[in-house]
């Protein structure tokens, strides 16, 4: 595999990944007609039928209602919501391959590090969770989690564990298993003076996995009474643990998040399970640490709305006021919701129950809002000298977003603090700009960085250029244009082996259509350098996911005219010679053709009715090369027609 070029590469992750394994394992699907079709609920949008259907023979699947569709590796591009390269890891690794080192920038050897670091994790979690369960020793720990009101079903489910009072507690679990050096990559235990020690003693633990599910470090909380150290304690950062990106949780919190295309966020472990436990299944936490641009750019490509929870008290009202400055440039809907009475949200839930918290969240005010309303608390706006407090603070905080100056956000921030102030806009506008000028002479603003090198997971999926016209298709109904190049294509897809004669009479492209485009010319590649064409190999060749969807899309619209079937009844009938071209495909090429030449016809009549560069008259004498090449076309044009027309 590992000398395979990359094109082969794909072939064997496709050809090793049944789609309807593995969309069953994420949606559940059943059968229809016999097996030659699965359904199930889509997890792209909310759904409430069953819209997805799965096509086995043709290793496709697509939404009827949301139009999302493709094959395996769109499959996870759009449920992990990572590029096609990740995608093709990851299925990669489902099925056991040996990737490619240029498709991971990993070496073998980093390869397999990364691999044992999950295991010892996974190992030292099991672990944990046992001595929670079983261990003698742990009876404060599990006394401390009832007293907190979680449920077995809970603790299991977030594999909450626990690390009894030794020092040398897992190492000595670990001996003739693992050896010391990989514990201490994984940041399960520590060194020091040359002696190994173990992280985590006498706390509770809450396991932190990453987005996959897998075990990437632990929080650790002191047993109550205790005083050995700070109240939690989260493993260091490691290879595979990224505390700035990372959120607890959001491997379960995931479906919850994609279906409400809302997360809350809230300040810790406890909190985070709490809400869960009481059926708020959108919930994640931070770990231990501020909300960076690195979360909520990795949250934005699940979630529309991120709301974010603070404790009543005060420290976490100047939480809820730092981080509005964070979030005002990105483009996410974040709102801020502070509780009443001074309540975390685990207490809040206990008292009030989910109905009463879900009110709260979706009544939550937006960032700026919140941040307005705090300002005007602080100083009142009956006298001006509070009142030019509160736009200065405002206005405080907008010049502090980076990359925010003269953008559309900007704007109408400034007409909404204008219109609240009544003050006129050019002025909120000029005292922005001084503010701005003070802080620039005072101190550059520092930008986190949001990626990392090894971080590369987190890196957003941009925008594909075929959205736009693909989604055109599948939403508002074909024009005449659309369907002359949609017949093409379906035709093509429904007879590939004639693929040649669609090249030989390609002087009718580029079609208009740029995503349609765009997948004749990826059949005309496939068919060049592989020979033939086919559906797999065609979708193995598009990464683009909107493409895809287009691809999938036009095979089903094939299936359900039955034009496969077609074209072979007609041509057995018709056709003088079997290896001519099926009448199907002939036709949607002499359209195209037609419709190529008619529009060369209204470029000559345009061109004559112009006058050539302000000359007097253009004589056919003085007519230019190009002008007279369109006479010939046209000329040609004219007979062809006449001759079919008769
Ligand atoms: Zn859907």
């Amino acid at each position: 595999v590992s000398g395979a070029s990359p094109q082969e590469f794909r072939e064997t992750v496709r050809s090793h990944t049944d789609i309807v394994g593995l969309i069953g394992e994420a949606i559940g699907l059943q059968a229809r007609y016999g097996g030659r079709e699965f359904v199930g609920l889509c997890p792209f949008h909310d759904d409430h039928n069953p819209s997805l259907r799965v096509y086995p023979d043709r290793q496709t699947f697509r939404c009827w209602s949301c139009k999302t569709g493709g094959d395996c590796f769109t499959f996870i591009m759009e449920r992990e919501k990572v590029s096609f390269p990740e995608a093709l890891e990851i299925l990669a690794r489902r099925a056991n391959l040996e990737i490619p080192r240029k498709l991971t920038g990993r070496s073998p050897e980093q390869e397999s590090n990364r691999a044992k670091l999950f295991e010892v994790l996974l190992w030292a979690e099991n672990e944990f969770h046992r001595a929670l369960l079983q261990s003698p020793e742990a009876e404060p720990a599990r006394a401390y989690l009832a007293e907190r009101g979680f449920t077995d079903e809970m603790i299991r489910q977030f594999r909450l564990g626990f690390h009894p009072d030794d020092w040398q507690w897992l190492l000595h679990r670990s001996a003739g298993r693992y050896p010391a050096k990989l514990l201490l990559d994984a940041r399960l235990v520590g060194e020091k003076n040359g002696r190994t020690y173990d992280y985590f003693v006498n706390r509770v633990l809450f396991p932190i996995h990453n987005e996959r599910g897998q075990a990437v470090s632990f929080g650790g909380r002191i047993l109550p009474g205790s005083t050995d150290g700070a109240k939690y304690w989260n493993g260091p950062e490691s290879v595979v643990f990224h505390k700035s990106r990372l959120l607890y949780a959001i491997d379960k919190a995931r479906d919850a998040v994609r279906t409400s295309e809302q997360v809350l966020i809230v300040e810790g472990y406890t909190d985070c399970i709490a809400c869960h436990q009481h059926g708020v299944g959108n919930a994640v936490a931070t770990l231990g640490t501020a909300l960076t641009d690195a979360h909520v750019t990795a949250i934005k490509r699940f979630a529309r709305q991120v709301v974010l929870i603070f404790d009543g008290d005060q420290a976490g009202q100047d939480a809820a006021n730092g981080s509005v400055e964070r979030f005002l440039a990105q483009d996410v809907d974040l709102r801020i919701l502070t509780l009443p009475d001074d309540m975390d949200p685990a207490d809040y839930l206990a008292t009030h129950g989910a109905d009463a918290f879900r009110q709260l969240t979706a009544a939550a005010p937006e960032a700026w809002e919140f941040r307005f309303r705090s300002a005007r608390v602080r100083y009142g706006m009956e006298s001006i000298d509070g009142r030019q407090r509160i736009l200065d603070e405002m206005l405080q905080v907008l010049a502090q977003v980076p990359g925010m100056s003269g953008s559309m956000r900007e704007n109408l921030l400034i007409a909404n603090l204008a219109q609240r102030m009544n003050v006129a806009e050019d002025t909120v506008r000029s005292r922005l700009k001084e503010i701005r000028s003070q802080r620039s002479s005072s101190r550059p603003i520092p930008r986190e960085a949001v990626t990392s090198g090894e971080n590369r997971d987190s890196q957003p999926v941009p925008e594909s250029p075929y959205r736009a016209p693909a989604a055109r298709l599948f939403h508002r109904g074909l024009s005449r244009d659309d369907r002359l190049e949609c017949d093409l294509l379906e035709n093509l897809l429904s007879a590939p082996e004639y693929l040649r004669f669609v090249m030989e009479a390609a002087t009718f492209a580029p079609l208009r259509n740029p995503a349609l485009h765009a997948v004749l010319m990826a059949c005309f590649d496939e068919g060049e350098e592989s020979g033939t064409l086919t559906l797999g190999g065609l979708l193995n060749r598009i990464e683009d996911r909107d493409l895809k969807s287009l691809v999938v899309w036009l095979d089903e619209q094939a299936r359900a005219k039955g034009l496969a079937e077609k074209m072979r009844g007609r041509d057995a009938e018709n056709s003088e010679n079997p290896g001519d071209c099926p009448l199907l495909l002939k036709h949607s090429i002499d359209n195209l053709s037609w419709r190529s030449e008619e529009s060369t016809q209204e470029q000559i009549a345009l061109k004559l009715s112009q006058p050539t560069d302000g000359s007097p008259a253009a004589e056919e004498s003085t007519l230019d090369e190009a002008t007279r090449q369109l006479l010939e076309q046209a000329a040609r044009f004219h007979q062809r027609r006449a001759a079919k027309t008769m």
